[in-house]
């Protein structure tokens, strides 16, 4: 038999550990369904300084403070990915990849979105072995050596700055002659004598010797011209899209992002949305776990109303 909760959260991220919280602290039985680690992105971030109350602190750091804020009051972590989230007509069944499935008056999706990936030939193959998707997860391999980042937003910027405790040094590749980032992290990249940018450049094609990643080939934007870059080591930062392969289409915008309307309802009754999965301009901490808030609240209130 399916378990049965008022609530079943997706996503153990900084907006659904904060939908959690305000939950199962209005007495509401709550799921928390997460396919990686709890935390979401802040795992796989070196530092947060913009989280108001917090001056500096290690991403993980939070990540667990979060996790085990989020669950202190009651709400039960379910290990699985979601597949589906389906209504018949009482309950929202949210199925799992595993073939178990959840009961619930309620869903919060809160999945935030998926880092895209390098779109050249063989980086696939070559993903985890000289192309990673996260400095602090995958830094500490390329020691003493140089990396090559694909980017120019806030995540490429502050990765940079973490890579060069570790690395001999770290170029910056974008696309256009100025960042995307906020201007304090301008200001450290500019200022740091390990890191050389590359503008107005894209990527082409990665060097392969020996079955190893030994460069990286850019192309000018400008006049075509290609560039070879030795390193051993790539981290893209190039965007991401929304995780919501799962639900249906008409919950989306053109890009698949989650249309929410300000209280966080989406337009099928009982499901709502929190954090980097909605259309929204300012995908950060603070924002996610405000949104989780808002969802939690909402849905306390369409449970009273139900
Ligand atoms: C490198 C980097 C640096 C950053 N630096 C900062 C910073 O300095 N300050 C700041 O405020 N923000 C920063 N951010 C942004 C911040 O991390 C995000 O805005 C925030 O984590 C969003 O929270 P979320 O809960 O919406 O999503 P996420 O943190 O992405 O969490 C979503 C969770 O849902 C899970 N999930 C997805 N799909 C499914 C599924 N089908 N089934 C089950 N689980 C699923 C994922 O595994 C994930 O754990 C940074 C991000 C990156 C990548």
């Amino acid at each position: 038999m399916d378990r049965q909760f008022d609530v079943v959260i997706i996503g153990a991220g900084p907006a659904g550990l904060t939908a959690a919280i305000y939950a199962t602290r209005a007495n509401l039985s709550a799921a928390v369904v997460e396919e990686g680690a709890p935390g979401g992105k802040l795992v796989k971030t070196y530092e947060i300084e913009n989280y108001p109350g917090i001056k500096k602190i290690a991403g993980v750091d939070l990540a667990i403070e979060l996790m085990e804020h989020g669950l202190s009051f009651g709400a039960q972590l379910e290990s699985g990915t979601v597949t589906a989230v389906e209504d018949d007509g009482e309950n929202k069944i949210v199925r799992l990849a595993d073939g178990r499935s959840l009961k619930a008056r309620a869903v919060i999706v809160a999945t935030g979105t998926k880092e895209r990936e390098l779109d050249l030939p063989e980086a696939q193959r070559f993903t985890g072995r000289g192309i990673s998707y996260c400095a602090v997860c995958d830094g500490a391999f390329y020691r003493n050596q140089d990396v090559v980042v694909i980017g120019g937003g806030n995540s490429a910027l502050e990765e940079s700055l973490y890579l060069t405790s570790l690395v001999n040094k770290v170029y910056i590749v974008i696309r256009r002659d100025q960042f995307r980032a906020e201007a304090s992290v301008v200001d450290k990249v500019l200022a740091n004598d390990k890191i050389e940018i590359i503008y107005k450049h894209l990527p082409e094609s990665l060097i392969i010797e020996d079955d190893k990643i030994t460069g990286i080939m850019l192309k000018s934007v400008e006049d075509g011209s290609l560039r070879k870059v030795a390193c051993s080591g790539i981290f893209p930062y190039i965007g991401a899209d929304a995780s919501t392969s799962f639900l249906d289409k008409s919950l989306l915008d053109e890009r698949g992002y989650l249309l929410v309307n300000s209280d966080m309802s989406t337009s099928h009754p009982g499901i709502y949305g929190a954090g980097d999965v909605c259309q929204k301009d300012l995908r950060q901490v603070v924002t996610a776990t405000n949104d989780g808030a808002i969802a939690a609240n909402s849905v306390i209130k369409y449970l009273q109303k139900h």
